[in-house]
């Protein structure tokens, strides 16, 4: 059964907690999510804050 990663993650830019997360396997192998935030459409790496140019 596929469970939806839950964090408490909010936006890195505006502070909104609604986001899209993005689960995946990065290529070494690990897992890995990005977010998306609903109010900016920032999207950022979930552990590190990283931002992406999207
Ligand atoms: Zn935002
Ligand atoms: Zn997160």
């Amino acid at each position: 059964m596929y469970t939806h990663m839950e964090c408490n993650c909010r936006c890195i830019n505006c502070k909104n907690p609604s986001l899209i997360s993005n689960d995946f396997i990065a290529s070494d192998g690990y897992e890995d999510a990005h977010h998306t935030c609903k109010a900016c459409g920032l999207h950022f790496n979930h552990l590190d804050g990283e931002q992406f140019k999207h």
